[in-house]
């Protein structure tokens, strides 16, 4: 079978790629080497937000798909328990943290967004939970939550009705060039040839490793965990109880 675009990869960025393509006529395969939203998609937050993007082109995708997210329940025709309005903090725990966050703060702000530096007496206000020995809190009022399961199951049966072809449990091993050096399809886990001229790479942490498939010697992928975890800590300020003595 031969389709205009192949996607490897079934989280958030792969299920929305085919539900778009799709919506533009394009033949689309998706495949997914477990089950959808369970790469980092199903582990998110799902904070959608502008406060800790960078000002410039990342600010500007952000704002504009905050914009999307209050009208893509209706177009997908599923709940994605978006919650509009419920704004957005990065927490400074000393001056020298706050001085930093000033800074990012004035320089977002160029992009147009309301986003501001507060007391922490002003943060609990908002956020009772916060802990009250913080020094202060970088604000932004606008900012979401969306369910992110939900969203990419309603990408992905959106993307079905549309025509999309979707197969789980079935792992891309190669993608392959022609001669010359073009893209002409996949090869999966269970020997099949899938031929398209375009291959999206959507495979989350493992996109360095499919990106490898295709020959390229060099890819990089970009891991937050560790970034994302010292958030949390901070969020929530779990006792000392709740640590091992030992690591
Ligand atoms: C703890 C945590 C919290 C986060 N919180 C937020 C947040 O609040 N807001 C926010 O915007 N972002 C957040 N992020 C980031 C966000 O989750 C990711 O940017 C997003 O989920 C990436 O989606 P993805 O589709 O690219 O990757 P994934 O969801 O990881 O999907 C990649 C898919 O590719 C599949 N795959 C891999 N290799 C192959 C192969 N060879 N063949 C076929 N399929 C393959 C995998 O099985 C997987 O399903 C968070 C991330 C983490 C880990």
């Amino acid at each position: 079978m031969k389709y205009d675009v192949i996607i490897v990869g079934g989280g958030i960025i792969g299920c929305s790629v085919a539900y778009y393509l799709s919506k533009r006529n394009q033949k689309v395969l998706l495949l997914e080497k477990r089950d959808h939203a369970q790469g980092s998609a199903g582990a998110t937050d799902g904070v959608v937000s502008y406060h800790t993007k960078k000002p410039g082109a990342q600010m500007d995708l952000a704002v504009q798909s905050l914009k999307l997210y209050g009208t893509l329940e209706k177009e997908l025709g599923e709940s994605i328990e978006f919650v509009p309005d419920c704004g957005g903090m990065q927490l400074a725990e000393n001056k020298e943290q706050w001085d930093m966050l000033s800074k990012i703060a004035d320089k977002q702000r160029e992009s147009g967004v309301d986003i501001r530096m507060i007391s922490i007496d002003e943060a609990r206000e908002i956020e009772p939970h916060l802990a009250p020995d913080l020094y202060g809190v970088l604000y932004a009022p606008c900012g979401g939550k969306v369910e992110p399961i939900k969203l990419t199951m309603a990408f992905l049966h959106a993307a079905k009705r549309q025509g999309v072809e979707v197969k789980n449990h079935l792992g891309v091993t190669k993608i392959k060039k022609d001669g010359a050096g073009k893209v002409i399809g996949v090869v999966t886990e269970d020997g099949s040839f899938y031929e398209a001229p375009k291959v999206v790479i959507s495979s989350g942490s493992w996109s360095a490793e499919v990106g490898k498939m295709a020959g390229r010697k060099k890819c990089r992928a970009f891991i937050w965990l560790q970034a994302m975890k010292e958030t949390e800590l901070l969020w929530r300020r779990l006792p000392e109880s709740c640590f091992p003595k030992k690591l």
